[in-house]
């Protein structure tokens, strides 16, 4: 689960982080408020959506040469102009796709003197199984791009779990950073208590871009995007209560109110599958044969009625998808009781693109049958491999 910026600087406020005064701005009702509430005479404001590059986003609505996502006031009137202009209207960054965000909120914050800007995240690191830090002197830009053209500029600095952040980790972190003096002194208290947030928060993703250090020597956490792991959600109440529904998309939040795992993708070919290994192997086979997922769906083990229906629901609603694959591996589940569940949902929530169904495992002969006797356009397939084909060919013709 991602939540907003300033939801995020709020939590890393509550472990001690230095971030600047600001307030969120939810209806322009809130504009007179925040600019009392702020010191000045410099303002940022800030678009809150679930999608970086704000700085370098265009608003869809505003001509090209309109200011982006994120725009610095030099007084309360700038800050009534920019605050107009923004909210209500779609951002378009990097990270949002052509479709772009509608900004339904806004962060009016104090504006910083900055001297720096550095990259600093924390996440999960699979090679060495560590949580690990990231450092660069080259924050605020793209940081993929300095992977890319200089990777050497990108220190990995990695944590163990036995002993968590220690001293020597602190002043490598500086080093990477090239901090000293106050800011020095800043990091070795900064750099635990991030490490500290991300670990009792269960975080997968805390990235700071950019850290800065400012005019004055101090460092300050100036972007904040932060992910949840879901599966821990729910020893985080006060977590989960930032969540913001409007930034989802529509079919996950369904899917997750019937415990199905699901992910909206971008192609044409909708997924049914059981077990999260067989619907990775579904999704690589489609590709092999040159078409594309519209989701990833795992209907988990003990796949009911019920749950197949929902999952049907969700996956005709996409209007992108232009063919189903059904493939279910009867291990636990008996393929009639799948087969009766396809037909079912079918049934109920009609059919108007190609189904390939493809049944494997306990009662494979009596599910077939079902399928077949049910008078529904359905194409039956013996294995994987003519299941992929089958539909590849269905939806390209
Ligand atoms: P995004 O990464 O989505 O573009 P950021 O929060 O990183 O959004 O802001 C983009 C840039 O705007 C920053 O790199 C920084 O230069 C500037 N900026 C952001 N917040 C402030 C602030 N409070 N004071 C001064 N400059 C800011
Ligand atoms: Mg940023």
């Amino acid at each position: 689960m991602n939540i907003h910026e300033y939801q995020a600087k709020q939590v890393l406020k509550e472990f001690g982080a230095p971030v600047a005064a600001g307030v969120p701005i939810l209806s322009a009702d809130d504009v007179e408020g925040a600019i009392e509430a702020l010191p000045g005479p410099l303002y940022v404001v800030k678009s809150q959506i679930h999608a970086g590059g704000r700085g370098k986003g265009k608003f869809k609505e505003l001509p090209d040469d309109a200011k982006g996502g994120v725009r610095l006031a030099f007084s309360p009137d700038e800050v009534r102009t920019h605050v107009k202009e923004m909210l209500g209207n779609t951002l378009v960054t990097k990270q949002t796709g052509p479709a772009g965000k509608q900004v339904n909120r806004l962060y009016l914050e104090d504006g910083a003197d900055i001297d720096r800007e550095l990259y600093l995240s924390i996440l999960v690191d699979r090679e060495t199984s560590k949580v690990s830090f990231v450092a660069s002197t080259e924050g605020g830009m793209d940081i993929e791009a300095v992977a890319e053209e200089t990777p050497e500029k990108i220190h990995t600095i990695a944590i163990d779990p036995l002993t968590g952040i220690t001293d020597g980790d602190v002043t490598k972190l500086n080093e990477a950073f090239l901090l000293e003096g106050a800011a020095a002194e800043d990091g070795k208290l900064l750099f635990p208590k991030l490490y500290k947030a991300f670990v009792e928060k269960d975080m997968s993703l805390l990235e700071v871009n950019p850290l800065i250090v400012m005019k004055d020597g101090h460092l300050r956490v100036l972007d904040a995007k932060v992910s949840f792991d879901n599966n821990a959600l729910f020893r985080h109440p006060d977590i989960m209560e930032l969540r913001d529904e409007t930034e989802e998309d529509a079919k996950e939040i369904e899917a997750s109110k019937h415990d199905l795992a699901y992910i909206a993708l971008d192609g044409d070919i909708g997924c049914m599958v059981n077990g999260a290994g067989l619907a990775m192997a579904t999704m690589d086979i489609i590709k092999l044969y040159g078409a594309s997922p519209a989701n990833f769906l795992d209907v988990g083990g003990g796949a009911s009625k019920e749950k197949v229906t929902a999952a049907f629901k969700i996956i005709t609603s996409d209007p992108n998808v232009k063919g189903i694959l059904v493939n279910i591996f009867g291990g636990i589940m008996r393929c009639d009781v799948i087969a009766e569940g396809v037909v079912a949902a079918v049934k109920e929530v009609g059919l108007e693109v190609p189904l390939v169904v493809r049944l494997e495992g306990t009662n494979v002969q009596k599910g077939k049958q079902i399928i077949n006797e049910s008078g529904l356009n359905v194409i039956a397939a013996d294995d994987l491999d003519d299941a992929a084909q089958k539909i590849v060919k269905a939806v390209k013709g």
